[in-house]
């Protein structure tokens, strides 16, 4: 009684575990991942997703953490309504212009038609910023910092992929207001660098930071800043959080000023940020396997199983050990379960929670008891070493600390083996084609990278055609900039400031910075 791993139609398979590899078809892997480890279910609703216990808990845990955080910032919860009228919602031109195709409008209540349509929220600041010109008035309303742990709607027309792509998903969105643009500026990179924390602290998947280019930033805003990742496997970048400067634009059509005497008034400067559930999908693309799931221990729903290995006639001694551990490891702030189903056996408990990705599981059988000893296997690299009961506390806690550091570090240097560097046009498309994100100086003018974008699509398609040639596995598409990395992300990957005659690997005409292009979700 073995949790399966023959492939679907092999004879006697139960089709619990895995069927497909990682590297042989991302999607279906992914797919089947998601469900099998109970994280999601699917919906007959295209691209709204049920998130089951297993996932939930690891937004709980995002959740939690950030929301200490941005509390110390001085930012507070508050709930605004899921609906927006029409007239709000088209207020800020350019804004609706970037949301307009994935709004979902309500036109009917029962049978009447509404007297007019409500749209459902695919952001707030349309919402919130009626009340927030109510709410200032003086510089002492100021800074204003308000955040929303809630859903929004986005009729996404790509196709959707679980956490990944949504039309509904979870996310918190914080809205802030100051009396100037320094302020703003220095919040948008300390929200920035929590949301770095989240990646890379909490779910051990490195990010680069970086801005967006004028044609990629938040429709309506001033600047984008952003936090990039990359999923090897399929050489795919994604957008894993954004904090934007709204500059004075939203404020000035919502008319949100305050006093600054003589009877004048001063627009407010505006900040906006959210991270969503895609998070969770980043971190399950990058580090689990063939066999499942890998959870980084800190964000892990269970960090530690205990698997009781029962032998006959001391079942009840081997039991009773288990769940003392259990509490041990309990008290000690450790999430733990002792597995303790009589229905099944521990060749089948270990695949259950490798599958679910646990990252550390301890065995306990009586020659282990009588020896005082624990046998624990580490789920990222399967290597197993003999834990001293006695010590058994320290002994996990240092473990699961080692694991999330080597995990990220395997992550990091996957990521690191997969940027290269391109001068000139010729050398990008086959760049790509290797699954890679390409750093290239670039002119940052839009017209320029509308241009990048049709042509790599075009000679993409081209080479997808000349046998031989490329990877047919490996993407096509069009390329677009993901962000212009902070000059402390080129030092740490070893680029040089730009020099004064650089010049744009597209265009030809005088570089200004180097910039992050990729092929993305
Ligand atoms: P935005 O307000 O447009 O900057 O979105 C905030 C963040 O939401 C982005 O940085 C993405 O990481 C994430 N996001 C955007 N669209 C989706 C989606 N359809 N499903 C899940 N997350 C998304």
């Amino acid at each position: 009684q073995k949790l399966d791993r023959r492939p679907a139609g092999v004879k006697g398979a139960n089709r619990d575990g895995m069927e497909i590899k990682k590297s042989d078809d991302f999607g279906e892997w992914f797919s089947q991942l998601v469900t099998k480890t109970e994280m999601i279910e699917f919906y007959d609703v295209s691209g709204c997703y049920i998130l089951r216990p297993w996932s939930f808990a690891m937004w709980e845990t995002i959740r939690e953490y950030f929301d200490a955080e941005i509390k110390k910032l001085g930012v507070q919860n508050a709930y605004f309504p899921l609906f927006v009228s029409k007239k709000r919602l088209t207020t800020e031109e350019d804004h609706i212009e970037g949301f307009a195709a994935e709004v979902a409008w309500v036109t009917k209540s029962g049978k009447k038609d509404l007297e007019e349509p409500i749209a459902v929220r695919p952001t707030s600041e349309t919402i919130m910023y009626p009340a927030y010109s109510k709410w200032i008035r003086s510089y002492r309303d100021l800074p204003l910092k308000l955040n929303q742990w809630s859903n929004v709607v986005r009729w996404e027309f790509k196709y959707p992929t679980p956490f990944i792509r949504s039309r509904e998903f979870l996310w918190q969105e914080g809205h802030t207001a100051f009396a100037t643009k320094e302020e703003a500026d220095v919040e948008v990179l300390q929200i920035l660098n929590l949301y770095r924390s989240v990646y890379e602290d909490l779910l051990a998947v490195p990010v680069i930071r970086g801005r967006k280019s004028d044609k990629e930033k938040f429709a309506g805003g001033l600047y984008t800043t952003t936090i990039e990742g990359f999923i090897p496997t399929n050489g795919r970048a994604i957008q894993a959080a954004t904090s934007h400067c709204l500059g004075q634009n939203f404020s000035r059509m919502f008319k949100i000023e305050y006093e600054i005497g003589d009877n004048k008034k001063q627009f407010v400067w505006q900040n906006s940020w959210g991270l969503t559930t895609r998070s969770i999908g980043v971190m399950a693309m990058v580090h689990s396997d063939d066999k499942g799931l890998v959870l980084p221990p800190r964000i892990a729903p269970i960090q530690v199983v205990v698997v009781p290995i029962l032998r006959k006639g001391m079942e009840k001694m081997v039991r009773d050990a288990a769940e003392e551990l259990e509490q041990e490891l309990q008290k000690d702030g450790i999430r733990v379960k002792a597995d303790l189903r009589d229905d099944k056996n521990p060749g089948w408990k270990f695949n259950y929670w490798e599958l679910k990705g646990v990252p550390l599981r301890l065995e306990l059988g009586p020659r282990d008891i009588e020896g005082g000893s624990v046998m624990a296997t580490k789920r990222v690299d399967g290597e197993k070493s003999m834990f001293e009961r006695a010590k058994v506390c320290e002994t996990v806690k240092t473990t699961l600390e080692s694991i999330h550091k080597s995990t990220f570090e395997k992550a990091r240097i996957a990521r690191d083996e997969k940027i290269v560097r391109v001068d000139k046009w010729a050398d990008f498309v086959p760049a790509l084609d290797k699954r890679t994100m390409v750093l290239a100086p670039w002119c940052e003018q839009t017209p320029c990278e509308e241009d990048v974008k049709d042509r790599s699509g075009e000679e993409s398609q081209q080479r997808l055609g000349e046998e031989g040639e490329v990877d047919k596995k490996a993407l096509s598409g069009s390329a677009k900039t993901l962000c212009i990395p902070f000059e402390e992300e080129l030092s740490r990957l070893g680029v040089e400031k730009i020099g004064e005659d650089a010049k744009c690997f597209a265009c030809a005409e005088k570089a200004t910075a180097y910039t992050l292009w990729g092929r993305s979700y």
